[in-house]
């Protein structure tokens, strides 16, 4: 059986998004799971999209997310250079369109910027396109060659016959034919000699012997296109595999403006990259249980594509939140504490038990900056209503919880050890001795040491990291807000 490769062959634009890590990540899953080959290819033939540092972006993000390729720029595999600008240096590009031409599959077209723009336009997928009309297929071998010696600028434009129709297989979308009236001749390779991602592509996936090209939705509409490339070559068509669009909650296309679309800025907004990876993972695919935590490891072992979905898939951030929620809770501590004390010292400046309250957020919070809200009141009592002190099941209200508050105060203030044990032992004492219920002397305790409805800990756990000055003030605070109420 021949070898499986595939590739990430992205432009580099600009930021990683969702959908981009979504395809390496499958091109990456199908080779791997296959013991095959996983390449890097940058296309870079549409100069003027060339964004400065988007090839680090890239390189940072399949280094971070564990999507190591075993060729590329950097790794030379024997398929080099893995760069298009590189290769068009070697003229690749330019040898095939010629062989094209050769065969009257291709052609020289020298039609200046005003009569392209004469041309009568179309409106396709709600865009207008103008449809190149052949003209310069009507030129003879001599008109040509007079026109490249008089250095005329030059593009190559595939030549699709006006009749017939083109048959092309997606393994998600099974056979797709279209008429080829409906085909436009388009440009292979571009006035300033490079080529068009609609030529390179093909010309790098064969010379590259890719076996497999996993790619947006939106390259669909070309296929048929490249389809007739490479049965103009005679070469074997890679299995290809377009995948259905992301979308947002409300069915519209992922937008850059969602702040969630890129791969950075998940990160920046305290994603963790397995949990990231996780869930593009899902986003189009599943697995034959409902299982959903899967490391990357857990993928590739499982991942099929013939079970990759036709129906676009939504981006949920709820629900990314929530697998990041798992990640955080199954992570080493000493690993989360490494990733949690920036986000701890921001909110707590000062002299905190930092790592005694990142145990406490450890299982609760869903994203780092979660954290920020969660810990807030160890450094500040925050305002809090009085109401708080009423909780039906515990049977506290305000009169209950002045009594409490008045009778624990002595004991709180004889009490040296201020460790969260001890300070249990010394308020189970008052418990068993008041005969009462344990949440009915804690919650009031709770209420009054933070001022808020939900704490990362119990009273005991926030009293030893206040300290005994500042928990006593807060009692007192309690009582005092209790009596005027
Ligand atoms: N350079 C194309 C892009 O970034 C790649 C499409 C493909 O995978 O063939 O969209």
């Amino acid at each position: 059986m021949e070898k499986i490769r595939t590739r990430y062959a992205p432009s580099p634009t600009g930021k990683m998004h969702v959908g981009n890590l979504r395809s390496a990540l499958y091109e990456f899953l199908i080779a791997k799971h296959a013991g095959g080959d996983f390449m890097l290819r940058i296309e870079d033939t549409d100069q003027e999209r060339f964004v400065d540092g988007a090839i680090e972006i890239i390189y940072r993000t399949l280094a971070k997310t564990g999507l190591v390729h075993d060729e590329g720029p950097d790794k030379d595999g024997g398929y080099g250079p893995y760069v298009q600008s590189e290769r068009m240096k070697t003229g690749i590009y330019m040898k095939y369109a010629k062989e094209l031409i050769d065969k009257g599959e291709a052609y020289y077209c020298f039609c200046d910027k005003e009569r392209l723009a004469s041309l009568k336009t179309e409106v396709v997928e709600g865009k207008e396109i103008s449809v190149y009309d052949k003209h310069c297929l009507g030129l003879s071998k001599e008109e040509v060659q007079a026109n490249l010696d008089a250095g005329k600028p030059f593009v190559i434009r595939q030549n699709i016959p006006g009749e017939g129709s083109t048959t092309f297989h997606d393994e998600l979308y099974g056979d797709i034919t279209v008429e080829n009236s409906e085909l436009d001749d388009m440009i292979l390779i571009k006035s300033d000699g490079f080529p068009t991602y609609n030529f390179a592509n093909v010309v790098d996936d064969h010379t590259m012997n890719i076996t497999h090209v996993v790619r947006g939705n939106e390259y669909l509409s070309s296929s048929p296109k490249y389809e007739r490339l490479y049965n103009a070559f005679g070469w074997q068509v890679p299995t290809y595999i377009h995948l259905p669009l992301i979308t947002d909650e409300n069915h519209k296309k992922l937008a850059k403006r969602s702040g969630h679309s890129s791969f950075e800025d998940l990160l920046e907004q305290g994603f963790v990259s397995e949990a990231i990876i996780n869930y593009i993972a899902l986003l189009g695919w599943s697995p034959e249980d409902n299982r959903e935590i899967f490391s990357l490891q857990e993928l590739i072992e499982n991942f099929d594509y013939r079970r990759i979905s036709k129906s676009p898939a939504v981006f949920d951030i709820v629900k990314l939140r929530w697998m990041n929620g798992e990640y955080i809770k199954a992570m080493e501590f000493d690993i989360f504490y490494g990733m949690a004390e920036p986000y701890l010292r921001s909110a707590l400046p000062g002299d905190f038990d930092l790592k005694k309250i990142a145990a406490m957020v450890k299982t609760r919070i869903e994203v780092f900056p979660d954290i920020a809200e969660m810990v807030d009141f160890f450094r500040e009592l925050p305002e809090y209503d009085v109401a708080m002190y009423t909780h039906k099941k515990m049977k506290t209200d305000a009169v209950s919880s002045l009594e409490v508050l008045r009778e624990v105060l002595p004991i709180l203030e004889a009490q040296e050890d201020y460790s969260n044990d001890a300070l249990y032992q010394a308020l189970s004492a008052y418990v068993e001795q008041k005969g009462c219920k344990n949440g009915y002397v804690m919650w009031p305790i709770r209420t009054a040491v933070s001022g808020k409805q939900m704490t990362p800990a119990g009273a005991t756990e926030i009293m030893e990291i206040l300290g005994k000055e500042e928990s006593l003030r807060r009692i007192r605070k309690g009582i005092e807000l209790l009596q005027n109420a």
